[in-house]
């Protein structure tokens, strides 16, 4: 037994007040509550099981990752329980908490440009080199399988027996599209009539992909660890059929709520997959329940203006 067996299995819970009066109930995957705070323990420890279950990986070796954070703390958890060096590769533009919080735990960390995909400052291409040039694992998320099949196997899973095998939709964004790709997929392979819906940020060009099959114009928005200007090979688009587009100010507008009416205690991400889920509840339609997820806490965005706001306010 060790912490990484807490992994997954986690709440689904009902939003009974932020979706109050809708023609289907809006349920959302507590991935916040997972021991390193997100979803994405359960891919760094998927994708490191797969790895030494390959002999790719040998105890004391390092490993290096690009992440907006979450798989970094996932990896540390792992690392911490298997005996391995973690350098996190994280681009500016994320939270000065999770840096503080992987430097913590252990991590190097290494902070890159807010550069696109083409440049080769870019995080994903820093990782990439560091990873060649000092003969160190990189356990690639954006591109590595064991991320969209452990989805497919427990997220997915979990879902169909909470539900007892009725779900209407599943909407989520797309950070390297594991969590879409591996549920959605499943939840196609059992139930014909789902719809995938990807909750995409305004300023991500991921929406337009999933429309027309080319990205979107490359804009700037706040909300972290979704959405982007180039479709990673882990985002599957044959399994999603349509997009939702959320702006910075509805998501966060809606974290707010989550935590001070549902109790959720969620970050920016959760907001922008709500907002989307409510819409394709209000629209009806549907065989069955709307899930969603709330892909990881709020502790990691503390010293963020959006979250800085809430506490300027006089108490109500
Ligand atoms: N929300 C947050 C906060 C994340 O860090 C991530 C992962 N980058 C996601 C959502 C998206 O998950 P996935 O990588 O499975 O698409």
């Amino acid at each position: 037994m060790s912490i990484l067996d807490r992994i997954g299995h986690t709440p689904l819970v009902p939003l009974v007040r932020v979706g109050a009066g809708l023609p289907l109930p809006v349920l959302a995957k507590c991935e916040h509550m997972n021991p390193g705070g997100s979803v994405k323990d359960r891919i760094a420890k998927a994708i490191i099981d797969d790895a030494e279950a390959r002999g790719v990986l040998r105890p004391g070796m390092t490993l290096v990752e690009a992440t907006a954070g979450n798989t970094g703390m996932g990896l540390a958890l792992v690392a911490a329980v298997r005996g391995y060096q973690l350098v996190c590769v994280m681009p500016e533009k994320m939270s000065v908490d999770k840096r503080i919080a992987l430097a913590a735990v252990g991590a190097r960390v290494v902070i890159t440009a807010n550069a696109p995909p083409s440049s080769p400052e870019n995080f994903r291409n820093v990782a990439r080199r560091m990873a060649e040039e000092h003969g160190w694992f990189l356990t690639d998320q954006f591109r590595n399988p064991a991320n969209v099949r452990v989805h497919e196997q427990t997220t997915a899973a979990e879902i169909l027996e909470q539900t007892h095998g009725r779900v209407g939709a599943f909407v989520v964004g797309a950070g390297t599209g594991g969590t879409i790709s591996g549920v959605g997929r499943r939840l196609k392979a059992a139930l014909p009539h789902v719809r995938i819906i990807l909750a995409d940020p305004v300023g991500s060009g991921l929406a337009d992909w999933v429309e027309t099959g080319s990205i979107g114009p490359d804009g700037t928005y706040a909300v972290e660890g979704i959405g982007g200007s180039e479709a990673p090979d882990n985002l599957h688009r044959d399994v999603i059929d349509g997009a939702e587009r959320v702006a910075d100010a509805e998501a966060f507008a809606m974290v707010k709520r989550l935590v001070r009416e549902e109790g959720l205690l969620v970050g920016g991400s959760a907001g922008t997959n709500v907002v989307a889920a409510l819409r394709v509840a209000a629209r009806g339609n549907l065989d069955g329940p709307v899930v969603t997820l709330l892909p990881d806490g709020w502790d990691r965005y503390r010293a963020k203006p959006w979250m800085q706001d809430w506490t300027a306010e006089p108490a109500t």
